[in-house]
């Protein structure tokens, strides 16, 4: 899978990209993450990609040129380009799945005011927010989108029942999980875990997770 991400500070990528999961993915040649520059397609002396908005008011309003510019020379039938923005659809483990069976993902980032409308009205293909918050640019909400997603790539993860078992994917949240020492100050790993009955653990694990579920979401539907 191709992931890249437009934006005019692709700097701002490059750490979390270059990093951990996302780094052991690219390889293995199972993603391609880039940050592109968006000034690439900006004009003029300055590579100006934002003026003042129409209407008068504060901030300033990223054009729409240099974008429609980036877009036709990056898309392919394949793509999709989804624009991060406070007004759209909820990313959630749902959407992070279903967006793991692309092929090819450019995630469009706004900053300043917002970016031209007519941009989300005719050339992208998904609109999508992480959260009903505002951030100072799409750079962190493309940085959440492209993690979500490349952790469910088969073969990212060393081990594919770490995804699996995930808070949301599998409709529940995730049951606790415990390592070394075996009592820390007062506080010791539950028996169950250290009984080596296998069975046993599994049906404590789906329990807690169940309980758990209940206790802090009760707007999840649990067995
Ligand atoms: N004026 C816009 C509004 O109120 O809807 C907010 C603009 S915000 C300061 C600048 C850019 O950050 C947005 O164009 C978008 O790309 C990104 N952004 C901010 N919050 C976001 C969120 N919750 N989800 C996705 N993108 C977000």
């Amino acid at each position: 899978m191709k992931i890249q991400i437009l934006t005019i500070f692709p700097e701002m990528c490059h750490e979390v990209l270059g990093g951990s999961i996302l780094k052991r993915a690219q390889e293995k040649n199972l993603a391609s993450l880039e940050a592109v520059d968006l000034r690439k397609w900006a004009t003029g002396k300055h590579r100006t990609t934002d003026d003042a908005p129409y209407g008068g008011g504060p901030g300033m309003v990223m054009k729409i040129e240099p974008i429609d510019r980036a877009l036709a020379e990056m898309r392919t039938p394949e793509s999709r380009v989804i624009f991060l923005s406070p007004q759209g659809r909820q990313f959630s483990h749902a959407v992070a799945s279903e967006l793991s069976r692309q092929s090819h993902l450019i995630l469009l980032c706004g900053h300043y005011e917002g970016v031209d409308q007519r941009v989300a009205d005719h050339l992208i293909d998904d609109e999508i927010s992480i959260g009903d918050y505002v951030l100072t640019s799409g750079v962190l909400p493309a940085m959440v989108v492209t993690d979500a997603v490349v952790r469910l790539l088969p073969g990212v993860l060393g081990d594919s029942r770490s995804a699996e078992q995930d808070s949301f994917a599998t409709g529940l949240l995730d049951h606790p999980h415990y390592t070394r020492p075996e009592i820390y100050r007062d506080w010791p790993v539950p028996d169950i875990l250290l009984s080596g009955n296998h069975a046993a653990i599994d049906r404590w694990r789906a329990e807690k997770a169940a309980e758990i579920t209940r206790t802090r979401r009760p707007d999840i539907d649990c067995p």
